[in-house]
């Protein structure tokens, strides 16, 4: 049995909201602030059960597609991106929509479009059927193919070795895409890397402080959903870089007594979808198993914020209450400060 004089965790930073489901989140609380409940949701806004479920109890409807949404009544798209064909669907049925997207989504859009009209075939990594990848997709489906992960890569047909490009899912992890990347050029010599990176500083930002706690722990905790793509890659980031063993939770609820057994030091982080109201809780309950004593690992400061989507922008100017609101830091509780 392991001493609570030498029970710590490490604590790493950054962890928890990024710039972009900051502003997805935001954008739907001032939506049901300025118009009023109910606000439509297409998709979850953010991958993370407590978000939602937060958003909803205040008079958020989320629902899987624009034809659940009632004609002409407002809907936000959320975070991962949406594609066309969606904003078609939207426009067809007289909808007011708020496109929540992450600016660092839209910018693979806009290479996925650019790299179409040049007649690329484009390689798009990520994982099939998550919302992002799907979004991306859909900007020009006759010109990509989705790379699940590097044993895909033998699949991989194109119509001229030479003109072929790859673009990526902004929440993969770092080092299994590289390797992906690697795989696609022994078959593709000539393969074009994307204009800039396409995983998101705040995905590489998190798994990096993950790394760089993990070979101290003997267990790292991630909290996040099962559908946050940046949350589990966490958890294999944690056991890649030498955890002895690491678990994703949605909270405190789902600890485990035998996980700690013989545990000295546990490393905490959160996905960028994850208030911070749920860290201090897990870190309170680490207290009472006696791990008291909490260190911060931080490898990056991020400052980086977006301002809200441009059509309730206009809408809040319009009714003179905008378009700014104060820098919320990264790590925060759902809404605990005046926006
Ligand atoms: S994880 Fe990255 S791409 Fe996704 S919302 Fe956050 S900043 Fe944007």
């Amino acid at each position: 049995m392991t001493s609570s004089a030498t029970k710590r965790v490490l604590l790493a930073a950054p962890r928890g909201y990024c710039a972009g489901v900051d502003r997805a989140v935001v954008a739907v609380e001032q939506a049901l602030e300025h118009y009023g409940a109910p606000v439509y949701v297409r998709k979850e806004i953010v991958h993370n059960k407590y978000v939602v479920s937060t958003l909803a109890k205040r008079g958020a409807i989320f629902v899987d597609d624009t034809d659940e949404v009632p004609a002409g009544a407002r809907v936000v798209f959320s975070a991962h991106g949406v594609s066309p064909a969606v904003h078609q669907a939207a426009e067809e049925r007289e909808l007011k929509t708020i496109d929540a997207t992450c600016p660092l989504v839209t910018k693979v859009h806009k290479e996925a479009v650019r790299f179409a009209k040049d007649d690329y075939d484009i390689l798009l990594i990520g994982h099939e059927g998550h919302e992002e990848v799907e979004g991306t997709y859909g900007e020009a489906p006759e010109h990509i193919q989705v790379v699940n992960s590097p044993d895909d890569v033998d699949k991989v047909v194109v119509r001229d070795p030479d003109k072929v490009v790859w673009i990526s899912q902004t929440t993969l992890s770092v080092d299994e895409t590289m390797e992906t990347v690697r795989r696609l050029r022994e078959l593709f010599p000539s393969l074009q890397d994307p204009p800039s990176d396409d995983i998101c500083y705040a995905t590489q930002n998190r798994q990096v402080a993950v790394k760089k706690l993990a070979p101290e722990c003997d267990l790292v905790i991630v909290v996040g959903s099962a559908n946050s793509s940046n949350s589990v890659r966490l958890v294999e980031v944690a056991l890649e870089a030498g955890a002895r063993s690491s678990y994703r939770v949605d909270g405190i609820g789902e600890l485990k007594d035998e996980w700690f057994e013989g545990v000295s030091t546990v490393g905490v982080t959160s996905g960028a979808s994850v208030p911070e109201i749920l860290v201090e809780e897990l870190i309170t309950a680490l207290g009472e198993r006696g791990y008291g004593e909490v260190q911060e690992v931080r490898t990056a400061t991020e400052d980086l914020m977006f301002s809200l989507p441009r059509e309730l922008r206009a809408d809040l100017k319009k009714a003179g209450q905008g378009p700014s609101r104060p820098r919320r830091e990264g790590r925060r509780s759902l809404n605990v400060e005046p926006v």
